[in-house]
């Protein structure tokens, strides 16, 4: 399977009216590979709208690909990863290489007319709980914290909810008092034995952190996410291990080493992201290094269409999935292109039964919503 092309475009989302520029910080990033005539579709990080990610793929990558064999995946993988190196194995290089994993996962699958779970080992299930994941109740107060999640609660019906908290990364402790009195004001709405989650997204003092992570407990949260800052793993550990409430943390981590200390720092569920950590490769691998460790396996994913899909067909093929999969705001905001991507069914989304990722696009509207950056 002779790679012949690699294109890198972004989709961007919202209104296509408005100029191409105005959408760089909210777009999907797309690295399309071509072989034998079947395109493989893959999606990188998108900080920053994925445009560095993007940029590497074009300029570093690609001609590294042309002429490649797609089947010689790991090898290519592990040649670019260290070819590039000096870049940083953490964030642009590693965010541009799980596009490339993923697009070949699809492009294998397409060739072999099987959608990728099966490529993985077979699904234990294509049935996927998911929990409805809440952003930006930082800056909401109480009523619009509960205003929120009742939206999302009734119009969704997901299986779990979890609260982020989100805001600016200097704002450590701002207001204890005030996401207490959100997360019982949740909890209160939802009723005794819905499942709960809170996500902190790093905003608390290991001390702030035991005391809401301490009422959390008491009202029956499930899990405390990301209570301080993710680059400090010692300091992560010693919340997670003075707390009964199972903290988590991952979602920033880009390589294998670096969930691996995480896990050696005493956290007890990971959550890395598809779109980061090495695509469906990396969360493999982190799948297996859990299992090891007996630690949860819980992906985070925030992405509308490639890398939801993506991240389910690894969830399919896990055995041991603890918690439902992650469905972010926004999720529907490309569904006029990628028509049938995963959406709410009774609690659960579906994994896509087509060839590789199984996602069907509606050519006109990419057309549409297409930006090429690198000529
Ligand atoms: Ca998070």
């Amino acid at each position: 399977m002779k790679i012949s092309k690699v294109e890198t475009f972004l989709v961007r989302w919202g209104d296509v009216t408005r100029p191409a520029e105005a959408n760089f910080g909210s777009a999907t990033a797309v690295v399309a590979i071509h072989a034998d005539g079947l395109v493989g579709l893959g999606e990188a990080s998108p900080m920053q709208g994925g445009v560095a990610s993007l940029a590497v793929v074009a300029r570093d990558m690609a001609p590294a690909l042309i002429g490649a064999d797609a089947l010689d995946h790991a090898v290519i993988l592990d040649r670019l990863l260290h070819k590039l190196i000096k870049l940083g194995p953490d964030g642009i290089v590693t965010g541009a290489l799980a596009a490339i994993d993923i697009a070949l996962w699809d492009l294998k699958g397409k060739a072999f007319r099987q959608p990728i779970y099966k490529l993985l080992g077979g699904a234990w299930r294509t049935r996927i709980p998911f929990y409805a994941s809440i952003g930006n109740n930082g800056a909401r107060d109480v009523d619009g914290v509960v205003k929120a999640v009742e939206a999302r609660f009734k119009a969704e019906q997901p299986s779990a909810i979890k609260i982020r908290w989100d805001g600016a990364r200097g704002e450590i402790d701002r207001d204890i008092a005030g996401d207490i009195a959100k997360a019982k004001a949740v909890r209160k709405l939802v009723g005794d034995d819905f499942p709960l989650a809170f996500d902190a997204n790093n905003r608390y003092s290991i001390g702030a952190a035991i005391r809401v992570g301490r009422v959390l407990e008491d009202l029956g949260y499930l899990w405390f996410e990301e209570p301080v800052e993710y680059y400090h793993p010692k300091a992560m550990g010693e919340v997670a291990q003075r707390l009964d409430i199972t903290v988590s943390a991952g979602e920033q981590s880009y390589t294998l080493q670096s969930v691996a200390a995480l896990i050696d720092s005493g956290v007890r569920m990971v959550q890395p992201d598809i779109v980061k950590m090495g695509g469906i490769t990396g969360l493999m691998q982190c799948a297996a290094l859990c299992h090891a460790h007996g630690v949860e396996f819980v992906p985070h994913q925030t992405q509308p269409a490639i890398g939801n899909a993506a991240n389910l067909h690894v969830l399919a093929t896990h055995m041991r999935a603890t918690r439902p999969a992650e469905l972010a705001d926004g999720w529907s905001r490309c569904a006029d292109t990628f028509v049938n991507a995963p959406k709410p069914d009774a609690g659960c989304l579906v994994v896509p039964d087509g060839a590789g990722l199984g996602l069907a696009i509606d050519e006109a509207m990419l057309a549409r919503r297409r930006v090429d950056l690198n000529g």
